[in-house]
C-alpha cells in the first residue's frame, strides 16, 4: 500500500498500515499481538457522588429534582429574578396611572356579549391552530383557518397580503350618513400564527391568534350597535419567532393608515396580572467559519480547524457574558455537517442572537460580540462570514392606550402595571417605533418552571382557563381600540405621547 493509498483511506486503513509494519519486529521478539493485548472493555471507574452542603435558607427550600421557583419570574427584566418574583408575589399599588370611569360604559356591555357569543367558536379555533402547529412562514393552515373566519364574519379578507405567503388582512368599515366624507381613524390589530420547531405553540400564539380575531370583531360589532364610524384593520403576521414577519409588513406599508396598533401576548407569572412593559431589543446573527479539513491524525498540521473557531467563539462569547449588563443577554448553538472525529472539520456555523434593552445599546453590544467571532477566526486561520437577520426594536408601549387597556380589565379584576416588562424580544417592536401601540403580556397558569419555549407552556396554552383569561384581555384590547376610532381626543393624546417616548 502506498502513502497516498493510506491518505485516501479511512482510519482502518491507517491502523492497519502501521500494525503490520511493526508486526514482523513482534513476531521476531515473541512479543504478544496487539489483539491479544488489547481489552476488550475499558475498566469502569467508580466516581463518588459529590454531596453539596448547604446551610438552611428560610423561604428558599425546594424539593429534590425541582427548581427553584423563581426560576418561572425569568421573562421579567429585572437585575433579580428572585426580587422580581418576591415583587410580583404581592402586585403593588398602581403608581403610574390614575384609574377613573371608563369611556362609555355601554360599548363595553357591547364588547363584553360580542365575545360572549364567539367564545365556543373563538376556543375551537384556538385548539384546532394549537393542534396543527405551524412554524415560521410555514403557517399555512393557520392563514386559510383565520382568513376563512374571518371572511364569514363580514370582513374583506386579502390573503397571502403583501405577497407573503402565509401573512393576511381582514378589514371591516363603518361609515354613518352623518359624516361619510370625512376621514376615518383606523385601529390595527395583529394576530400571531407561528409555533416553534418541535415543540408546538411553546409560545401561546394560538391565543394571540384568536385574541386579534376577537378584538376585531368585538370592534365591529361596537361601531355598528353605536353607530361610529371608523375602520379596523387585523393583520395575520407570520413568522415572529425569528423571521420578523411584521417587519416585512411594515416595509410593505401594512401599518401605514392605522392611528394605533394593538396585540396581546401570554406568558407565566401571578394569577390575573398583565405587564406592560417593554421588551428587549434583539439581532440574530449568522455565523459561518470556513477552514481546511485534514486527516485528524495523520496530517492535522494542514488543517484549519473550523471547529475550533466556533469554540473559540462560544468560549469568547462566555467570557464576555461576565462584562456584559445583566440586562443583555448573548445565546448562541453550533451545527455542521458531516463531522466525524477523524476528519478536522472545514465548516461550521453558528447562530447567535443579541439583545439588550435599547437598539441603541444592542447596536453597541452586537461590535463586542463581532469581535469574539473575528478573533476566533484569526486564531484558526479560518474564514469568517457573518449575517445580520431581522434586528427587532425594544417594546415602547404607548402609555395612554396601556392606561385605558389597565382601567377597562381592572373591573374584571386584572391587575395591569407598567413594569420591567419580559427578558424576550418581539418583532411588535418595530411596530411600536412606527406608531403608537400596546401589547400587553397577561399570565395563564402554567406549571412550575414551564414559561414560554417549553412544552409545558404549550399545554398551558390549551387550557380552558388560558383562554379565559385571553378573553378578558381581549375586552380591554377591544374597548382601548374602540376608543381609538370614536375619540379624537383621546387618538390626540396617545399620538402625542408616541412623539414623546420616541424622542426618549
Ligand atoms: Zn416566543
Ligand atoms: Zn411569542
Amino acid at each position: 500500500m502506498s502513502v497516498v493509498d493510506v491518505q485516501a483511506g479511512c482510519f482502518r486503513n491507517l491502523l492497519s498500515f502501521s500494525f503490520r509494519k511493526k508486526r514482523s519486529e513482534r513476531e521476531k521478539n515473541d512479543v504478544p499481538t496487539k489483539s491479544a493485548r488489547r481489552p476488550t472493555e475499558l475498566p469502569v471507574v467508580q466516581v463518588p457522588e459529590a454531596k453539596l452542603e448547604e446551610s438552611e435558607r428560610p423561604g428558599l427550600s425546594v424539593k429534590e429534582g425541582e427548581l427553584p421557583p423563581y426560576a418561572n419570574a425569568g421573562f421579567f427584566c429585572a437585575h433579580s429574578n428572585a426580587q422580581a418574583y418576591a415583587d410580583l408575589v404581592k402586585p403593588p399599588a398602581y403608581s403610574s396611572c390614575e384609574l377613573g370611569e371608563y369611556f362609555r360604559p355601554e360599548v363595553l356591555e357591547t364588547i363584553e356579549d360580542t365575545l360572549e357569543k364567539l367564545n365556543p367558536a373563538l376556543r375551537e379555533l384556538s385548539l384546532d391552530i394549537l393542534h396543527h402547529p405551524e412554524i415560521q412562514w410555514e403557517e399555512k393552515r393557520t392563514h386559510d383557518t383565520l382568513t376563512a373566519f374571518m371572511s364569514s364574519h363580514g370582513f374583506a379578507v386579502t390573503q397571502h397580503y403583501l405577497d407573503l405567503p402565509t401573512a393576511w388582512r381582514a378589514e371591516f368599515t363603518h361609515t354613518s350618513s352623518s359624516n361619510a366624507d370625512a376621514k376615518l381613524r383606523v385601529i390595527g390589530v395583529n394576530s400571531e400564527m407561528d409555533a416553534l420547531p418541535g415543540i408546538g405553540h411553546a409560545c401561546g400564539h394560538n391565543l394571540i391568534a384568536i385574541a386579534g380575531v376577537g378584538v376585531a370583531l368585538a370592534i365591529k360589532a361596537a361601531l355598528e350597535k353605536h353607530n361610529v364610524p371608523g375602520k379596523v384593520v387585523l393583520l395575520g403576521t407570520p413568522a415572529e419567532e425569528g423571521g420578523g414577519g411584521k417587519i416585512n409588513l411594515l416595509d410593505g406599508g401594512a401599518y401605514e393608515e392605522m392611528d394605533a396598533c394593538l396585540m396581546c401576548h401570554p406568558s407565566p407569572g401571578p394569577p390575573n396580572y398583565v405587564s406592560i412593559g417593554p421588551s428587549l431589543a434583539c439581532q440574530p446573527l449568522e455565523i459561518e467559519f470556513f477552514g481546511h479539513g485534514a486527516h485528524a491524525a495523520w496530517a492535522p498540521w494542514e488543517a484549519q480547524n473550523a471547529l475550533d473557531a466556533a469554540f473559540l467563539a462560544y468560549s469568547s462569547v462566555s467570557v464576555l457574558r461576565q462584562q456584559i449588563k445583566p440586562t443583555h443577554r448573548v445565546h448562541g448553538i453550533v451545527s455542521g455537517k458531516d463531522w466525524a472525529p477523524n476528519v478536522i472539520p472545514d465548516y461550521a456555523k453558528m447562530h447567535w442572537i443579541v439583545r439588550a434593552p435599547t437598539w441603541a445599546e444592542l447596536v453597541a453590544l452586537r461590535e463586542r460580540v463581532k469581535a469574539c467571532f473575528e478573533a476566533a477566526a484569526h486564531a484558526t486561520g479560518c474564514k469568517l462570514t457573518l449575517k445580520a437577520g431581522p434586528g427587532y426594536y425594544d417594546l415602547r408601549q404607548n402609555t395612554p392606550l396601556g392606561e385605558e387597556f389597565a382601567k377597562v380589565v381592572k373591573d374584571f379584576g386584572v391587575n395591569a402595571q407598567f413594569d420591567e416588562g419580559m427578558a424576550a424580544s418581539t418583532d411588535f417592536g418595530n411596530v411600536t417605533y412606527a406608531l403608537p401601540s400596546l401589547h400587553p403580556c397577561h399570565t395563564i397558569p402554567t406549571k412550575p418552571n414551564g414559561a414560554n419555549h417549553t412544552p409545558q407552556f404549550t399545554e398551558a396554552a390549551g387550557t380552558p382557563e388560558a383562554h379565559a383569561k385571553t378573553i378578558t384581555v381581549m375586552k380591554g384590547l377591544a374597548a382601548t381600540g374602540f376608543r381609538i376610532l370614536a375619540d379624537g381626543e383621546f387618538t390626540a393624546q396617545v399620538k402625542k405621547a408616541w412623539e414623546e417616548q420616541m424622542i426618549e
